[in-house]
Formats: structure tokens, sequence, C-alpha cells
């Protein structure tokens, strides 16, 4: 499986790092190792000094597809979760200043948390979710899944020119503005309107 990142896909948070909005959906992806292993910690990799969360709505593919038209993709999923895309900010900033690729800062072993997936049928209109993360009981990331750029079967349309979509590949679908650093410690958890979906400590 493979698990695709799209950056950007919310104008507050493409400004909150000074990058401009795109005009094609930002694209790069994480290796299966990327994912963090159930009930564990997130551990701050040696390399940074400033990882970030960046809570994102995680779609999974159900359905092999290459070419999807975005008024089918929506018979590609029926799952969603929430997750987190830690980034390693200060080494991604390094590497966007040379113009190098992200993957050392972005796509390092664990930098992938997914929560467990919820039938979309459970969640209402998926084009229209609220959904947040707390990181030690206090708020720092709010979206909505209507303030997407491209919305999720966009997304599907645009991967699926480039990428043959295969069951089990998962889509992160970007991050809304609040972005922050994690410190050792730390208690995060994300929420689907209510629901909580994760809890993770940071060690
Ligand atoms: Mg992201």
């Amino acid at each position: 499986m493979k698990i695709i990142c799209v950056g950007r896909n919310y104008s507050d948070h493409a400004a909150e790092l000074n990058n401009a909005v795109p005009k094609e959906p930002v694209l790069f992806m994480k290796p299966d190792s990327a994912l963090l292993q159930k009930n564990m910690p997130f551990f701050i990799p040696p390399f940074s000094q400033e990882v970030h969360y960046e809570v994102e709505v995680v779609v999974r593919i159900h359905r092999i597809g290459k070419y999807i038209q975005p008024k089918f993709a929506h018979k590609y999923y029926n799952q969603l979760a929430l997750g987190i895309d830690f980034t390693a900010r200060d080494l991604q900033q390094e590497l966007k200043s040379k113009g190098l690729p992200w993957e050392r800062a972005k796509a390092f072993d664990g930098s992938a948390l997914v929560s467990p997936f919820v039938d979309i049928a459970e969640l209402g209109d998926i084009h229209a979710l609220d959904f947040h993360l707390t990181q030690n009981d206090t708020v720092v990331q709010q979206g909505n899944t209507r303030d997407m750029l491209w919305n999720i079967d966009a997304l599907i349309g645009y991967i699926s020119q480039y990428f043959t979509l295969k069951i089990g590949d998962l889509i992160f679908t970007g991050t809304p503005a609040g972005v922050g650093a994690v410190t050792e410690n730390d208690r995060l958890e994300g929420f689907i309107g209510d629901r909580s979906m994760f809890q993770i400590k940071v060690k």
C-alpha cells in the first residue's frame, strides 16, 4: 500500500506557512514504514528540533482505479479516518530552500498516524465535516472539509491520473491552519465532530 499526501489543500494553512495557494494539488508520498504502529507513542526523531502536527482527514481506497472521474470517485472509498502528518518542519524548510524533495522531513518512520476507520455512512456529509485536534486538551487546529481547495472526489480524480489507486491505499487530504510543534509528554487527541478518533502521547 502507499500513502499519498496532499499539501496546501486549505488556503488558511498555505498562508500561515507563507506558501502561495496552489493552482493544482501538491502531492507527496510516505512509504508504509511511515505508519505509526497502533497504540504506540510518537517518538520525536533525533534529527529534528521542530516536529509539527498536521491533523488531516484520511481516506482509505477500497477499489482499484486509474483515471477515475471525480463524479465516480465516491465509489472508490467508503471509510474515513483522522490522522496526523507529522512533519520535521526545520528539515522541510531546509530542503525546500534548496529545492530538494521533502521525504526525509515528511516520510520518516512513525510520521503517519492514522486512527481507526469509520464508515462514511456514520459520518453524515463528508464534504462538510468538522474536525479538530487538541494538544493537552487545548484546541490547536480546527477545520471543516468544505474548506478544502480540492475535495476528496476531486483529489481522487487528480491523483489517479498519475498513480493507480489500489485497495488499502491511504490519502491524507491536507491540514487546516494552526500547525505547531510537539514537545515531549504532549497528549494529542483528534476528533471528527464530537467523536474522539485517536489519542496519542509524544515521547
Ligand atoms: Mg500535511
